[in-house]
């Protein structure tokens, strides 16, 4: 089927599979019989029912999620998670809480946890260096007595991502992984919670993703509003009011995807040869040059520059004309940046190294 589909590149919202958005299309009329679209059914209905139930129940088995974690489906993005966390997991309002800010997120997560107590501390930043890297384990200052370490998993604009997962001993470790969930397998016991806006590997803008230890659904700060309380949605299996139901559905048509292509081991190795492939190109270019150093590398957003803004506006012009949209880096790192998450196909990578290596021999 000829779809006239073109290569978007973008950071988020993005490409979704086309299997799953074929499969939607053909359910969108009549859901299962139903009569209706997911989308004007009622979230008490036994249809949609069926839905959360088999989302949550895919994501436990494609992420290998331990029976003492809770998965919830929340609304408000990865942003709200940014109140959420401190709010729910500070002992009082003078807890304390460590952060460590590799990226625009992660610094802005810190930014929001100060609003709720005097204590939250800087655990470690790269900002000096303009963020082309993530801190290693012995460059982080933590403390013991901390409620919780914050971290960022994948830092989406400035392409880079974490090699190890940080040992924090006794303190539970908190996760934003909006641009990195579901691209390859990780363990998530070693997490106190993990959180992620959908709109970049999971589904439509409209779900947020929380994975949650048991232990850590306690009592919030006093004043906490209900809706942002994790005990809430966990207590009420993500119904205590009407979830965003149609993200949810295409949530799971997205797992089954996975799941029919050999699950999240050989999504990786895709995901990590589509990466490989660009990043070879780059270090041998004369005229591109990769922004994240080696050992911080993404392997969803792939940032890179020349030496000259003109250039690089160029290129990103004439890159959405040839049908590859969305190249041009954040405003706050310049470049061009290719977000190539689990719905990019390889022949999108392949399409983008034909036209960088045509760029480059013509300028
Ligand atoms: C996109 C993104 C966000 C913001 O997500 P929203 O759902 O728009 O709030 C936060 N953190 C990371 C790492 C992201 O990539």
């Amino acid at each position: 089927m000829n779809t006239n589909r073109i290569f978007n590149f973008s950071a988020g919202p993005s490409m979704l599979p086309l299997p799953v958005l074929e499969k939607a299309a053909a359910e969108l009329l009549n859901y299962n019989g139903s009569g209706m679209s997911v989308m004007e059914m009622s979230h008490r209905s036994k249809y949609f029912e069926e839905i959360i139930n088999s989302a949550e129940a895919l994501f436990r088995k494609v992420l290998n999620i331990p029976d003492n974690y809770r998965v919830l489906f929340l609304q408000g993005g990865a942003s709200t998670q940014f109140a959420m966390v401190p709010l729910n997991l500070l002992s009082s309002a003078e807890g304390t809480a460590d952060y460590i800010v590799s990226g625009n997120f992660a610094k802005k997560a810190y930014e929001e946890a100060q609003k709720f107590s005097p204590n939250i501390r800087l655990a470690a930043s790269t900002k000096a260096e303009n963020f082309v890297r993530v801190p290693n384990q012995d460059e982080l200052q933590l403390s013991a007595e901390a409620d919780y370490v914050h971290m960022c998993f994948n830092n989406t604009i400035f392409g880079t991502k974490f090699p190890y997962i940080p040992e924090t001993g006794n303190v539970p470790l908190v996760a934003d992984m909006s641009s990195c969930i579901l691209s390859e397998p990780v363990d998530v016991s070693r997490f106190g919670l993990i959180y992620a806006g959908a709109q970049k590997n999971v589904a439509p803008a409209g779900v947020t993703i929380v994975i949650v230890r048991d232990d850590l659904l306690k009592e919030p700060l006093p004043g906490t509003p209900t809706m942002l309380t994790y005990k809430t949605h966990a207590e009420n299996d993500s119904m205590y009011n009407t979830p965003p139901c149609y993200p949810i559905y295409i949530c799971k048509l997205v797992l089954e995807w996975i799941e029919s292509i050999g699950g999240l081991e050989a999504l990786a190795e895709r995901n990590r040869q589509k990466a490989a492939k660009l990043y070879d190109y780059l270090d041998n270019s004369q005229l591109f040059k990769p922004v994240a150093q080696k050992e911080s590398r993404s392997i969803m957003n792939v940032t890179f520059r020349t030496d000259d803004p003109e250039l690089d506006a160029k290129f990103a012009k004439e890159s959405a004309a040839a049908g590859l949209s969305n190249l041009k880096g954040h405003r706050s790192v310049g470049g061009m940046r290719a977000s190539i998450y689990n719905a990019m196909p390889e022949e999108g990578v392949e399409a983008l190294l034909k036209f960088m290596a045509e760029f480059e021999k013509n300028n």
